[in-house]
């Protein structure tokens, strides 16, 4: 084994135990729905689960698309299910969730990306407990603008969408995505009035003045929060880990990407883009 592929300490992260997380456990298991939690192999599911929190994925757990850090299965996925909006509202609802936040995978062979289940599985959600803030961590749509109007009108506080890497990666780490597209779309997001987010994983390969430029990019397109966190393989068939991110650098890049006119940087070794979400409703 090299020096790489050996977790330096900061990644060393207690497993997930207690009452509190086998009560969330079992409400996911119970409404038979999927965690970017456990399908992403997360490293603070003992905190977040423990603190009844969890990142709920809809429209199935196919993609159709293969990122390469990604750990989600690819292929042509199932009819989706009309009944799932209202699973979703349920279990939030049951777990007394404060802050939820909901995902998907990519829909790329439904003509409206999937923007109707998104936007029902919110307002629903919103009716059934309104104290409940919900960030929405929101696929690629492929430059289909109608379907980011509808995923986003559900009243959701937070509107997410994922970079997960510098544009010279793209080809290798996101071979269906698009730099600039998803930087529009962020854009758009800003424009519709939402409060907008997105992610960057680090040790893909990146060099550090590429980070800083993608910060640059943003900031230009109106994004409010970003997450930096340390990419971890999944296994041993994805992406490799290129380098771990010292914590110092991880703090360097908070200092650089708030100077550069982003408005909150969440930035660290463990952070995941649903990490601390709660705190990104009030940015
Ligand atoms: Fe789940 Fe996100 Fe917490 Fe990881 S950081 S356990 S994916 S809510
Ligand atoms: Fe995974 Fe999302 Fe990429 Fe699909 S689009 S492979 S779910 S990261």
């Amino acid at each position: 084994e090299d020096g790489r592929t050996k977790k330096p300490s900061w990644l060393r992260v207690k497993l997930p135990v207690g009452k509190d997380y086998k009560n969330v456990r079992d409400i996911v298991d119970k409404h038979n729905l999927h965690t970017i939690c456990q399908s992403g192999n997360c490293p603070n599911m003992g905190e977040c689960w423990g603190a009844g929190t969890a990142t709920f994925m809809i429209l199935g757990n196919v993609c159709t698309r293969s990122c390469t850090f990604c750990a989600v299965a690819t292929g042509r996925p199932p009819e989706y299910d009309d009944a799932e909006p209202k699973r979703v509202a349920e279990a939030i609802t049951k777990m007394k969730v404060k802050h939820a936040v909901i995902t998907s995978v990519n829909r790329d062979e439904l003509k409206d990306r999937g923007a109707e289940i998104w936007y029902q599985t919110v307002k629903l959600t919103k009716e059934l407990s309104p104290s409940t803030t919900i960030e929405t961590l929101i696929p690629d749509v492929k430059g289909t603008w109608s379907a980011l109007e509808r995923m986003v009108e559900g009243g959701q506080e937070v509107v997410s969408h994922n970079m997960e890497t510098v544009e010279s990666l793209y080809r290798r780490v996101r071979p269906q995505a698009k730099y600039a597209r998803s930087l529009e779309q962020i854009r758009r997001t800003k424009e519709l009035g939402m409060r907008t987010k997105t992610g960057i994983m680090l040790g893909l390969g990146e060099k550090p003045e590429e980070v800083l430029k993608a910060i640059d990019d943003l900031a230009a397109n109106g994004c409010d929060i970003l997450t930096l966190g340390q990419y971890l393989q999944p296994t041993r068939r994805h992406h490799e880990v290129i380098e771990f991110i010292t914590p110092e650098m991880f703090q360097y890049y908070k200092e650089e990407g708030e100077r550069r006119g982003i408005k909150y940087v969440e930035s660290g070794p463990l952070v995941r883009s649903s990490y601390h979400a709660e705190r990104h409703v009030n940015v």
